[in-house]
């Protein structure tokens, strides 16, 4: 009995040895959940079957499956821009391996310029939440997700853009992303969020080929301009007309964010609104 009770004892250290082996670094566990729901995902993958349809009598309506041969998985065709508003990395990337403030992102992006990838880009994050732009009412099922580690009141620093733009650059080739398609979190939930702010180089992205930026010599915008058409056309949800001008504001001028649109700023508006 003895014997037996001490080999238990052998083994049970034996397991607990080699699991802490495969389970190492402070992600681990988490690595492992992330790992157990992309299995997950699959089998839905795998579901292969013909349509359930009810005729207003409630009959079955005959269907079949027959599976195509030409597919592949959907793309992600925006990047959507954040700051973490949070003081830290290792804060942020507890926070997103946390389940209960049910948020995520793609990619994190730290002062220092490294960057953490934390989902797959064919899998939909939680970044977007309540948001529209143009006719999108869904943008997470849409859209790349980047946090970069900046609490909102101060310059994103160097290597930081330096490793952002790097990085669009990649997912821009991989998924044929338009130019337009750039856009901040502010952009597409003007009332609920104000990233990635007014220190965002939004100038310096538009150089590089991602989103917009006004040109240096305006032309002045014509007495029938329709600025809340204009604002719209871009992508602006107008429902909340101040709040969708001081999004547009923090994004293309920057300088101030009130919700009025001064001469200037609807030249401002005028030009971007023609690149569109
Ligand atoms: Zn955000």
């Amino acid at each position: 009995m003895k014997n037996r009770s001490l080999l238990l004892l052998l083994l049970s250290a034996t397991i607990i040895t080699s699991c802490s082996k495969k389970l190492t670094g402070p992600y681990a566990l988490t690595n492992k959940v992330y790992k157990h729901q992309t299995d997950s995902l699959v089998t839905i993958l795998k579901q292969a079957g013909p349509p359930i349809l009810l005729d207003s009598l409630g009959k079955n309506i005959p269907g079949d499956w027959v599976g195509t041969v030409n597919f592949n998985l959907r793309k992600p065709n925006y990047v959507i821009i954040h700051y973490t508003a949070q003081d830290s990395l290792p804060q942020t990337l507890r926070t997103f391996t946390l389940v209960k403030p049910q948020v995520s992102a793609h990619y994190v992006i730290g002062k220092d310029g490294r960057v953490i990838h934390m989902l797959n880009d064919y899998l939909r994050a939680w970044h977007a939440g309540i948001s529209k732009w143009g006719s999108i009412s869904d943008m997470n099922s849409l859209s790349i997700g980047i946090e970069l580690d900046n609490n909102g009141n101060e310059p994103f620093a160097p290597a930081q853009m330096k490793s952002l733009l790097l990085l669009l650059t990649q997912l821009k080739r991989s998924y044929n992303i338009p130019t337009a398609n750039f856009i901040g979190h502010a952009d597409i939930a003007p009332p609920r969020k104000p990233d990635p702010g007014k220190y965002f180089p939004w100038m310096l992205l538009a150089q590089k080929g991602f989103g917009y930026w006004p040109d240096t010599v305006l032309v002045p915008a014509p007495p029938e301009f329709d600025s809340t058409t204009a604002l719209r056309l871009i992508g602006y949800d107008t429902s909340n007309l101040p709040a969708a001008i001081t999004a547009f504001k923090r994004h293309f001028v920057q300088t101030d964010d009130t919700p009025e649109l001064t001469p200037c700023d609807l030249d401002v508006l005028y030009n971007v609104y023609r690149k569109y």
